[in-house]
């Protein structure tokens, strides 16, 4: 029996790839390349030293993900494809709700097609909106998104929450993740973005190799230690062992689970730029600018109930998020080869 992996070779789904074969849980990935390169499937299996089974297929394709069922037993899914730059989703929402929410309805039909009835789902600390205040809890009621891309994820996961209120033999798993930063320890897989890098981390190691000529920090004003925005980064690494747990659970047992993937620490964008600076040795000049929108002050998680209940705890600090994220970048000026 195997897990299929959705948009398994992006950036959190390759590092949750190989955690799962580490694990001795066999992955078939369906993604259609449009955020990834293909080289991502070599680096997986040089990590793992053995083959599985990579498709290329759009999740909106009903026959190409029948085609998957049909030759291979897929005993539950981890669902990473989808669409995630909020400016990019302002700017082209029929995109995002038709590749996120169609595609999603897509799958389960197709999944509740072939009887298979497992999902482990990429949500987000965005489904907490605006108004709730930190450290999250996943009983905090969700909505208030102020985007599309946030909007998709709050969508789906109304559309899972309907589902197993249909049908209880379903077995649904939620996870809100908080920041992913970081990369594979071996520095051959980490994030690769297109152009010019909408999030913290990519931007500061793109400053860090030259690329980029200096950060721009978004608010110093805000009602924080140093008034920089706030957040809680956690390690690829961790967030993707925390799907390996996750995957248990719903192989396990019924149920709609939900789970925040965070450490319960927010650093402030200064403390980031300060400890990327002592992991690299590298100084990153940068400039305040003013605030940018839809951002909030502070958003960080309460991640006790994964730890009570998956027995998940992040290990990783901030240090060696920012050693790996450097290693990755240093030894990939330009990410994955064509
Ligand atoms: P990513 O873009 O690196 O990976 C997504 C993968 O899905 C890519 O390889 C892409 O080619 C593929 N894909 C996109 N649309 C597809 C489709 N229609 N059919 C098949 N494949 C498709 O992104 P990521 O950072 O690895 O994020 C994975 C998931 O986690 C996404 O759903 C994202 O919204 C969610 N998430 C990410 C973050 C983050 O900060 N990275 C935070 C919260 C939630
Ligand atoms: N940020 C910044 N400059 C950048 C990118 C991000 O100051 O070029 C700040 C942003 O305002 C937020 C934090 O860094 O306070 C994390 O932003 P990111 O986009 O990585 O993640 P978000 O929490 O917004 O999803």
């Amino acid at each position: 029996m195997s897990v299929l992996v959705t948009g398994g070779l992006g950036y959190i789904g390759s590092h949750t790839c190989v955690e799962l074969m580490n694990a001795g849980i066999d992955v078939v990935v369906a993604d259609n390349l449009y955020n990834c390169k293909k080289s991502s499937y070599d680096r997986i299996k040089a990590l793992v030293g053995r083959d599985f089974k990579f498709y290329e297929c759009d999740i909106r394709d009903a026959e190409g993900l029948s085609g998957i069922f049909e030759n291979e037993s897929i005993e539950s899914v981890i669902h990473f494809a989808g669409l995630k730059a909020v400016g990019e989703s302002v700017e082209k929402p029929l995109e995002y709700f038709d590749n996120n929410v169609t595609g999603t309805l897509i799958l389960l039909d197709v999944m509740r097609k072939y009887g298979c009835k497992k999902i482990v789902f990429s949500s987000s600390a965005t489904v907490y909106g605006m108004n709730n205040v930190s450290p999250l809890v996943e009983s905090m009621e969700v909505g208030g998104v102020t985007n599309p891309y946030g909007r998709t994820k709050f969508m789906i996961e109304c559309i899972l929450k309907d589902l197993y209120t249909s049908d209880n033999e379903w077995s649904i798993c939620l996870l809100r993740y908080f920041n992913p930063i970081g990369a594979h320890k071996s520095g051959t897989m980490g994030e690769d973005p297109n152009g010019i890098p909408n999030n913290l981390m990519p931007y500061i190691t793109q400053v860090a190799i030259g690329k980029r000529d200096h950060l721009t920090v978004y608010g110093d004003d805000y009602d924080t230690h140093d008034g920089t925005g706030v957040r809680d980064y956690i390690h690829v690494v961790d967030l993707a062992l925390g799907h390996v747990k996750a995957v248990n659970k719903v192989a396990g047992e019924s149920g709609l689970f939900i789970y925040n993937l965070g450490t319960g620490i927010g650093y402030s964008v200064l403390d980031v730029v300060k400890a990327f600076e002592k992991a690299s040795g590298k100084k990153i000049p940068y400039e305040i600018g003013p605030r940018r929108s839809g951002d909030i002050a502070t958003c960080y998680s309460d991640a006790s109930k994964a730890l009570n209940e998956l027995g998940w705890r992040a290990e990783r600090g901030l240090d060696e998020m920012c050693e790996d994220s450097w290693r990755w970048q240093s030894q990939n000026p330009n990410g994955y080869p064509d």
